[in-house]
């Protein structure tokens, strides 16, 4: 039952910051900075999706979210905006390094992702790339990798910074996002994965994204979900 469930939360001041934004359909209805709300518009965003209107009041809200919803539904933006507004709300500078980590399977959609970031987080100030593997471009990476703000990666190429960057820190890391989950905690990423999110910091916010509603428990217990909301969206409205 709710009471229990706000209860669970953290009380019910979070379930009533839920239930007044649960009912928005734009995106300038939510409580986001100004920066973000310029982004959003001067991308061309104003109504949002079914699955954004899911899940970004319990995201923003500071939630686990598991969030499943067909390809092309919109799930980029359910987790940019909160990650955007984790690190607005905590005031990260160029001083505070890696405040988030966003895992994709693959180099080309990590590449859209970060293009997500920087039309919709164009005024805020945050520093940010995409670390996807190949040779090129390592020894700059390392250069850089612990002045970025927001860190989009493959998981394998993440493990390696981590394992041969000097000082990579990401000991201070607020939110991290895997996004096509499903295919992030198959088995062919399993250990990369295991060993990513066994370095990152246990108290976080953490925003799993899929095509399809992900699935076992085992799975969802390897990245340490605290007391997610469940979100599928089976047809556009
Ligand atoms: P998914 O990750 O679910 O496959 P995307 O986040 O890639 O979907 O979004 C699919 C397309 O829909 C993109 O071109 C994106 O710009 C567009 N889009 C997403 N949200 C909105 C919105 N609220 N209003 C208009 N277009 C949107
Ligand atoms: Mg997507």
């Amino acid at each position: 039952n709710a009471a229990a469930a706000a209860a669970k939360r953290g009380g019910k001041a979070a379930d009533d910051e839920y239930s007044e934004y649960g009912a928005c359909t734009r995106f300038d209805e939510l409580p986001l900075s100004r920066k973000t709300k310029d982004g959003l518009r001067k991308a061309g965003y104003t109504e949002m999706s079914e699955i954004q209107r899911a899940a970004l009041p319990h995201a923003l809200c500071g939630r686990d979210v598991l969030g499943a919803a067909k390809t092309g539904s919109g799930k980029t933006l359910a987790f940019v905006i909160p990650a955007l507004e984790k690190l607005y709300r905590e005031r990260w500078g160029p001083e505070d390094g890696v405040g988030c980590i966003v895992l994709s399977p693959n180099k080309d959609l990590a590449g859209q992702i970060f293009e997500v970031f920087q039309k919709v987080g164009k005024f805020h100030g945050f520093s940010g790339a995409c670390i996807v593997g190949g040779r090129k471009g390592l020894e700059e990476e390392k250069a850089v990798i612990n002045s970025l703000n927001i860190l989009v990666c493959t998981p394998g190429r993440l493990l390696q910074h981590m394992g041969e960057t000097t000082n990579f820190d990401c000991s201070q890391m607020q939110i991290l996002v895997i996004d096509e989950a499903d295919q992030v905690l198959d088995k062919n990423f399993q250990q990369q994965v295991d060993d990513v999110v066994s370095q990152l910091p246990k108290d976080r916010q953490t925003l799993l994204f899929s095509a399809t509603q992900t699935k076992s428990v085992k799975d969802l217990a390897r990245v340490s979900l605290k007391d997610p909301e469940y979100i599928s969206v089976h047809e556009e409205a």
